[in-house]
C-alpha cells in the first residue's frame, strides 16, 4: 500500500479508537516539543546525550519563553475540550501543555516544570517569577525540575499509574519509552486491555505491542485524527 494511502487509513483507525475511548491516556514526551523548535534529550544531540559526553546543551535557537505550543499540544487540548482527555501523563519540564490550555488537574508533570517552585513540606507549585523563596506553609521553595536520582513527584506518579490503569486507550506522542517508572505505564494500560497507540519517529521496546503505530512527524498524524473526531462528534470548527 502507498505509504500515504496508508498514513490515511491509520488516521481513520485513531479517529475512531478516541472516538469509541471511555478513558482516553496521552503519554507524552521531548517529541511533541521538538516540533516547537525545543531541543530532545534523547537524540543524538540531545541534552542528556551531550550531557553524558560532558558538553553542554546545544544553544537554543530562541529563548524558552518564546516557545509556543505546536498542532500536536493544541490537538490534544481540543481532546479535553471534547471531554475525551481523561488524563495527560508528560515527561516534559517546558510548560507547554499548561501553556496551551491544559486543565492542571489532568495534568501529571512526571519530571516537574521549568517554571514552577515546589514546596519542600506540602508539596504545592507555585510560579517561579514572582521571587518567592517561602511557601505559604513556611517549608522551602526549590525548583520542582526533577534531577537524575531524585525521586518522581508523589502525586503525579500515582495519578499517571491510576489512570494508566482504568485507560481503554493510551496513546503515546513522543516519547521512546527509554526511562523507567514512565515507561511501565503502556505496560499498566495493556495489562488493563487498553489499546496502544505509539507516535513516535524513532523506535520504542513497546512498538511490538503496539495496536498501531505512527513514525511520521507528530504534527502529520495526531491533529488530522482529532479534526476527524470533531466531526464524528458533530462538532464544527
Ligand atoms: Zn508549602
Amino acid at each position: 500500500m502507498a505509504m500515504k494511502e496508508d498514513l490515511e487509513k491509520r488516521i481513520h483507525t485513531l479517529a475512531e479508537w478516541l472516538y469509541e475511548s471511555r478513558h482516553l491516556v496521552v503519554f507524552t514526551g521531548a517529541g511533541i516539543s521538538t516540533e516547537s523548535g525545543l531541543p530532545d534529550f534523547r537524540g543524538p544531540d540531545g541534552i542528556w546525550t551531550r550531557r553524558d559526553k560532558g558538553l553542554s546543551p546545544k544553544p537554543m535557537s530562541r529563548s524558552w519563553d518564546s516557545v509556543e505550543p505546536n498542532s500536536g499540544h493544541i490537538a490534544i487540548v481540543d481532546l479535553q475540550r471534547m471531554g475525551k482527555l481523561k488524563f495527560l501523563i508528560s515527561q516534559n519540564v517546558d510548560n507547554l501543555h499548561l501553556k496551551s490550555g491544559i486543565n492542571p488537574d489532568l495534568l501529571a508533570e512526571l519530571h516537574g516544570n521549568m517554571t514552577k517552585l515546589r514546596c519542600t513540606r506540602c508539596g504545592e507549585k507555585v510560579d517561579n517569577y514572582n521571587g518567592r523563596t517561602i511557601c505559604g506553609c513556611g517549608g522551602k521553595l526549590v525548583s520542582s525540575v526533577v534531577d537524575f536520582g531524585e525521586p518522581l513527584p508523589e502525586r503525579d506518579l500515582r495519578l499517571s499509574f491510576e489512570h494508566s490503569r482504568k485507560s481503554d486507550l493510551f496513546v503515546v506522542v513522543g516519547s521512546s519509552l527509554a526511562v523507567t517508572p514512565a515507561a511501565d505505564m503502556p505496560l499498566e494500560a495493556l495489562r488493563s486491555g487498553a489499546k496502544l497507540v505509539i507516535i513516535n519517529q524513532g523506535e520504542t521496546p513497546f512498538d511490538h505491542l503496539s495496536n498501531l503505530r505512527f513514525s511520521e512527524n507528530i504534527g502529520n498524524g495526531l491533529p488530522m485524527a482529532v479534526k476527524r473526531v470533531k466531526r464524528l462528534m458533530g462538532l464544527f470548527e
